[in-house]
């Protein structure tokens, strides 16, 4: 199994020069990477291999206008490839968003490390290729086991931080089985986290509400300050760190919950993304919930993983809010508007979130022969 350790670190301002080198790079051979595929597969219907663009990065070494990649951990600038690899693996058996650009403007800016990186706790350093020792607080222990790649990332506050992952050669425990019983339907609320077949509402804590109306309030005044000037900095500093600071409450929050759900249920029915939805230019604050809860089904998918419990999921084409759970009537007429309504079929009352749980479980449990249709 794998697992992550993540740690501060703390480089002099020579080694943070090279760490934005290698972000540039890495980035740069990203886009690079991602254009050939776009460009070979438009004209010959062809898809490039790894292999290739492995190959294509030593000849952009030699024709003598990228010289600055000689600079950079080769074994990083691969590592962007495979990242580019395992973002098409996504695309094509997820459903997930079709890969995108890197920009330099990403609040996180990241590069990988494949091997040779040396982590040494007594002293507090690691020492990274091209790089040498670099300061980083080693405050828990790395897990018995290879390690694998670490990743060096900077937030938009400017802190750094390096993630390694750690194989222990444990295998996976087996899956439980599951039935109608322990399984769970769990579905992305508009005014509530989630809610669940079971009639639970998760609604997102408190501080995290607050820190969400805070950074409403610092943008606003972001965008009135001067360009250039020195406030504008300082106000944009300011929604940086507050940035951070709700995405750590919201890891947090969705660490509880998908530990929570993994713990009590043997089987967890949730909805993936409507991919072509992503496409369309939709607003921030649903590209936002968006995000949240992909990142929120990843932590539900590893987690069951290591406690041998299922993830189903079903297309967002089915229409769960639309659907009496009791009847199987198809009320057309429901708007987004409507939180609640009587079945003019079977007269049952629906709560419109906790209806479309309670089919979510029943279409996954469908795709399974567990229940008849
Ligand atoms: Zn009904």
């Amino acid at each position: 199994m794998l697992k992550a350790y993540k740690y501060r670190m703390y480089p002099t301002k020579e080694q943070e020069e090279m760490f934005f080198q290698h972000f540039g790079a890495c980035r740069f051979i990203y886009n690079w990477a991602l254009e050939q595929k776009i460009k070979i597969y438009e004209q010959d219907g062809k898809s490039v291999s790894r292999f290739d663009l492995n190959k294509g990065i030593t000849m952009l070494k030699r024709d003598g206008k990228h010289d600055w990649l000689k600079e950079v951990n080769s074994q990083s600038l691969q590592g962007a490839t495979l990242n580019l690899d395992n973002a098409f693996t996504k695309f094509f058996r997820e459903k997930m968003g079709f890969p995108k650009f890197k920009s330099r403007k990403n609040p996180v800016q990241a590069y990988n490390v494949p091997q040779n990186y040396k982590v040494d706790i007594e002293n507090n350093r690691i020492y990274l290729p091209k790089i040498g020792n670099v300061k980083t607080i080693l405050h828990r222990p790395l897990g018995d086991g290879d390690l694998k790649t670490a990743t060096v990332s900077r937030t938009s506050s400017g802190k750094y931080y390096i993630s390694i992952l750690v194989d222990d050669n444990r295998e996976f425990p087996e899956k439980s089985d599951f039935s109608v019983n322990d399984t769970v339907g769990v579905d992305v609320g508009i005014k509530d986290f989630a809610i669940t077949s079971n009639g639970d509402k998760i609604d997102n804590p408190r501080h995290l509400k607050n820190s969400m109306k805070r950074l409403k309030v610092l943008s606003k005044r972001l965008s009135r300050k001067q360009k250039g000037s020195k406030n504008r900095n300082k106000a944009r500093q300011q929604v940086a760190k507050l940035h951070e600071k709700i995405s750590n409450q919201r890891h947090d929050f969705q660490h509880k919950v998908s530990t929570k759900l993994v713990s009590e249920n043997q089987a967890i029915a949730v909805e993936t993304l409507n991919v072509s939805g992503m496409f369309k230019n939709h607003c921030l604050a649903q590209h936002i919930a968006d995000a949240s809860w992909s990142s929120f089904i990843t932590k539900l998918e590893y987690k069951a993983e290591w406690y041998g419990k299922t993830i189903l999921r079903i297309g967002r084409f089915e229409p769960s809010t639309k659907i009496c759970n009791v009847c199987g009537y198809y009320n057309s007429s429901m708007t987004l508007a409507d939180r609640k309504w009587k079945c003019p079929e079977c007269n049952a009352n629906h709560d419109r979130d906790i209806n479309a749980s309670i089919n979510i479980k029943k279409f996954a449990l469908q795709g399974q022969n567990l229940i008849g249709i």
